[in-house]
């Protein structure tokens, strides 16, 4: 079986990045050269996703390797343009090279090969799970590259640990009335102000990462002498873990529906995008993938777990389905100046080192 190159595979999807959803030339391109390695391909999986499937004679767990295609929006020089600033074009490389040395390697078990749509959307992942073809899946391996600020050239991590984030909008109903009575009314203001209090007074445990503030606030109306009866505030949350994120959502609720409440107004909180959830990484797994980078770039450039701020929507499929074990690893390769910056750029020869870290994990597991 001949190998692919991954610098010519990125070279190719990097000239045609395309949006969430709309990686059309991308899926069709990844499906085609799928099916001359000899996979079974699906192809529109929750919009525009791929799956390729290869079978092992013998029994064995079903492994899904995942990389997202999708590219980001930018208006540079006040033209709309596509760019691959994230590095999902050397994902789909390294994945779809690794999927060509894997074509005849694979003796037990099942191969899921998954190029997921719409990853920057936050919105694919579940896309895919809402088709039922995850389900079975016993192991879901992903990767990222890093960026410069992350880890240094050269250097891999074992899992990229990203908290659990959301948007949280609270609504606050209080009664509006004429600014000269003040006292026949509840002012919606006197309450985003008890409930911005509220919000800054929430404690959590300081060993776990985590933060809550108030990033949008709407009230009143075009009168200045007409007590508001209307408030709208949206906060910014996150956690280093789904459990932090709950407790936090849950005293907030506490919070804001008493500060509200103080002054006589109601108050509700929601989260109408749901809750992005933290990385549940399986730590055996890991341990199994530090062991292949070891092998692939040496002890001295196996960094430790990362602790990320950030967050991917891969992160959906262990959420999902609870039997599922995830492993998600970080490529360090000079990301600069930064992922989602328009020039982003980055060291391309870590792409065949990537590769090289699936394949010795999907050997070890299926081989
Ligand atoms: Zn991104
Ligand atoms: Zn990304």
């Amino acid at each position: 079986m001949e190998k692919l190159d991954v610098m010519k595979l990125w070279d190719y999807l990097h000239s045609i990045p395309e949006l969430g959803f709309k990686e059309f030339k991308t899926a069709a391109f990844l499906a085609n050269e799928l099916e001359k390695l000899g996979y079974k391909v699906t192809r529109n999986v929750g919009g525009t996703g791929v799956i390729g499937e290869l079978s092992g004679t013998e029994e064995g767990p079903t492994i899904m390797l995942r990389a997202d295609m999708d590219a980001l929006p930018f208006v540079i020089d006040g033209k709309d343009e596509v760019i691959h600033a994230c590095g999902h074009d050397a994902h789909c490389a390294m994945v779809l090279a690794a999927a060509a040395i894997l074509a005849d390697k694979i003796k037990r078990g099942k191969l899921l090969i998954l190029f997921q749509p719409g990853e920057e959307t936050l919105k694919g992942a579940l896309a895919v799970i809402a088709t039922g073809l995850m389900d079975k899946v016993d192991i879901a391996m992903g990767l990222h590259i890093r960026p410069i600020q992350d880890i240094p050239n050269g250097t891999m991590t074992p899992a990229i640990c990203h908290g659990a984030s959301t948007f949280a909008q609270v609504k606050i109903l209080g009664k509006g009335c004429h600014g000269s009575r003040p006292h026949l009314g509840v002012n919606a203001c006197d309450a985003v102000a008890a409930v911005i209090n509220a919000v800054n007074a929430i404690k959590l445990n300081p060993v776990l990462a985590w933060s809550c503030k108030v990033t949008n606030i709407k009230a009143g109306g075009a009168a200045p002498n007409i007590i508001p009866d209307k408030a709208a505030l949206v906060l910014d949350c996150r956690a280093q873990t789904n459990e932090v994120m709950t407790e936090m959502l849950d005293k907030l609720k506490m919070a804001i529906t008493n500060a509200a409440a103080s002054v006589g107004a109601t108050a509700t909180l929601d989260t109408p995008d749901g809750v992005i959830p933290a990385a549940n990484l399986d730590p055996e797994l890991t341990a199994e993938v530090a062991e292949c980078i070891k092998e692939v770039v040496g002890e001295n450039n196996l960094q430790p777990n990362l602790l990320n701020p950030g967050g991917d929507d891969f992160h959906y499929y262990a959420q999902h389905n609870p039997k599922l074990k995830a492993v998600f690893f970080g490529v360090g390769c000079a990301a600069e100046p930064g992922l989602h910056d328009s020039s982003m750029h980055f060291n391309h020869d870590m792409m065949p080192l990537g590769t090289e870290v699936l394949v010795k994990m999907l050997v070890k597991k299926l081989g």
